[in-house]
């Protein structure tokens, strides 16, 4: 029929049945197109994630900008040599760790978010769902359906399309299980949309006490969880 399969990145396997014992993989996602077709994705690079949503590994598309690692080791090793006292460290043969870590932090951009973070004593995957969500990234329904990925961007819980903010906490469903975590942590607030919530999180992170600590490490969970 003159198909062939896209070459791909990752792992060879895209689906497993989870199970703990008797564990099954399979490779049952693939691109599969025409010679033309290939020929007009010849730049792209087909990556396959690490698994995460149901049982199956996501297959993503990389433009060439995206997928030349080697410009990102290059933009890296400029940042390096280009730090105050790389050159006296290299004849010195003393490589100062601190030193570095601290000109790396004056090269990232301050973010309003970073409070949350501070101090957080949530778990680290959790933590790393919220920093996705403070990004924008999460894979919602909206964001996979918008790649073609599925079929639908409904909400499990209501006909409404999952996004970001309908999830945190437009959803009615979702919006009373943060109400009852805030309840539960003894804190007199209404759950808001994504943006409101967030900076009401970001406003009391600033502040000092256990309750903030509690506040953080159970607005992350919740994240994570839902
Ligand atoms: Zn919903």
């Amino acid at each position: 029929m003159g198909l062939y399969e896209k070459d791909s990145r990752g792992d060879y396997y895209t689906w497993s049945n989870k199970q703990p014992s008797g564990t099954i993989y399979s490779r049952i996602d693939r691109v599969i197109g025409n010679l033309n077709k290939h020929q007009q994705n010849i730049d792209t690079t087909l990556c396959i994630l690490e698994p995460g949503i149901s049982d199956h590994a996501l297959l993503c598309f990389k433009g060439p900008e995206l997928c030349d690692s080697r410009r990102k080791q290059f933009k890296c090793r400029q940042l390096a040599v280009s730090l105050q006292g790389w050159d006296n460290m290299l004849q010195q043969g003393k490589f100062n760790s601190k030193k570095v870590c601290i000109e790396l932090k004056n090269h990232s951009p301050e973010v309003s978010w970073k409070s949350i973070f501070f101090n957080n004593f949530a778990r680290p995957h959790a933590k790393f769902t919220l920093w996705m969500a403070c990004h924008n990234n999460l894979a919602t329904k909206e964001r996979l359906h918008r790649f073609s990925l599925i079929d639908n961007d409904i909400c499990c819980f209501c006909s409404e399309q999952e996004s970001l903010s309908h999830l945190f906490f437009k959803c009615s469903s979702l919006a009373s299980v943060w109400r009852y975590v805030l309840q539960w942590i003894h804190c007199d607030h209404q759950p808001q949309r994504w943006n409101e919530e967030i900076n009401w999180v970001i406003k009391c992170s600033k502040e000092k006490g256990h309750k903030v600590i509690i506040l953080k490490a159970a607005f992350t969970e919740t994240v994570y969880e839902l």
